[in-house]
């Protein structure tokens, strides 16, 4: 079997860049800068996730694609929100659910990855949904999780697995869990899902793994082995082509024999690779996505059909069907 090759996408969301609410908490500024002393670009142009599903199609890339459901605690992408243009939201959406679905798993990464929102009044609470994943239940997640799912229910791009905001949930991560399956299965029906938390960018062994498996049911934990170079794009002003192979070179050389995926590879272990949507935006430069486009063609040139891009679902189902001995299809 050739090696699975998983591409996880974590942040998108219609039109605004949630990286920038995530600077003006931590700055404690309406005017958050990037490290090299830049402004931080708010929106996100819908044309972007044009050129995004431009270079999936090219090459066939598949995996997850984040869609949060409530940006920033801002309104319900099936809303909008004060400002937000209506058009462009629903262009946005429309593109999703066309050119991303058919490659992508959709999933939540909780509502907002921002504040946590108040489900009782829809007020955001003080605490982010990270700080406050830590001094909850299954009780109270599934709830929040569940209302995650229905709004993209709501938007028609059905999730079939769970993103975390940041580290959410790893301080009570059987808990979160149990939510998530509860959630999975009250809202969608669904008894097999799979969840994203964890990275180890070091190792080669194969980290992902079942850690629930019950009749038919299961849950996998998948766990990204790629750290997310292409973030340094947001922080370099550079847009030339040298530049573009050497973020590349990082992942594979040219001639394949170095790189993050080239450990993976030689390895024989699945590559589950994580970016950011703004580290494919670079701050509007969209370096980053010129660099995903050029290893991409890369590892076509390279490994043609020795690798086989997949979804995260597809993935999970071959690691829960290994794990009962079934045989893989
Ligand atoms: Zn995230």
């Amino acid at each position: 079997m050739s090696l699975p090759i998983v591409l996880i996408i974590d942040d998108p969301a219609p039109l605004i860049n949630v990286y920038w609410w995530h600077a003006a908490e931590s700055q404690a500024t309406e005017n958050p800068t990037l490290v090299s002393g830049e402004a931080i670009v708010r929106d996100v142009p819908v044309d972007f996730l044009r050129h995004f599903v431009d270079v999936i199609d090219r090459h066939g890339i598949k995996g997850k694609f984040s869609v949060l459901p409530y940006p920033a605690g801002l309104g319900a992408i099936t809303d909008g929100w004060p400002g937000c243009d209506q058009g462009d939201l629903n262009t946005w959406l429309d593109l999703v659910r066309q050119r991303v679905t058919p490659s992508m798993d959709i999933s939540p990464e909780i509502l907002t990855h921002a504040k946590t929102l108040d489900l009782d009044n829809l007020t955001l609470l003080s605490e982010n949904e990270r700080e406050w994943s830590r001094h909850q239940t299954a009780a109270t997640m599934t709830p929040y999780i569940a209302y995650a799912l229905k709004i993209l229910n709501a938007a028609d791009l059905e999730a079939n697995g769970v993103t975390s905001p940041w580290d959410f949930g790893i301080d009570v991560e059987d808990e979160y869990r149990m939510a998530i399956r509860d959630a999975m299965r009250e809202v969608n029906g669904r008894t097999k899902t799979w969840y994203f938390l964890h990275t180890q960018n070091k190792e080669t062994t194969f980290r992902s793994r079942v850690v629930h498996n019950a009749g038919d049911s299961w849950q996998v934990s998948l766990c990204s082995q790629v750290g997310d170079q292409l973030w340094t794009t947001m922080d370099s002003r550079e847009t030339g082509v040298d530049f573009i192979n050497s973020v590349a070179d990082a992942y594979l050389s040219e001639d394949g024999s170095s790189g993050r995926l080239a450990e993976l590879y030689r390895a024989g272990t699945p590559i589950i690779w994580c970016t950011h949507w703004q580290s494919l935006f670079s701050n509007g430069r969209m370096t980053g996505l010129r660099a995903l486009d050029e290893i991409s063609r890369r590892i076509d040139a390279l490994w043609g059909t020795t690798v086989t891009w997949m979804k995260c679902s597809e993935l999970a189902a071959i690691i829960a069907s290994n794990d009962t001995g079934e045989q893989i299809s």
